[in-house]
């Protein structure tokens, strides 16, 4: 028996479902991981900041989360990258 695949065995409610090119989440499933784990699983691994909102429309990656660069510092950042 194949063994569940990563984003699967991540949830705990099984809200998140293949949807190329990339997941969704069911909200009617999602309890936030309220009584599983302290922070939502998905925004732990998800590669896309903003991409994942909390029933508030609170974005649980929100810019700067991933990168450590706050938006505010982003315009700056993304110059001295290019030019490099
Ligand atoms: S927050 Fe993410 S990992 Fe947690 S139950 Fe909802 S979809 Fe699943």
């Amino acid at each position: 028996m194949a063994s569940p695949k990563s984003w699967q065995s991540l949830c705990p409610s099984n809200a998140i479902y293949e949807a190329k090119p990339h997941f969704m989440i069911d909200s009617k499933k999602c309890t936030e991981c309220e009584g599983d784990f302290a922070d939502a699983q998905c925004a732990t691994i998800c590669p896309i900041e903003g991409a994942i909102l909390d029933s508030f429309a609170v974005a649980l990656n929100a810019p700067g989360s991933l990168t450590g660069i706050p938006p505010a510092k982003m315009d700056a950042a993304m110059a001295e990258i290019q030019a490099r």
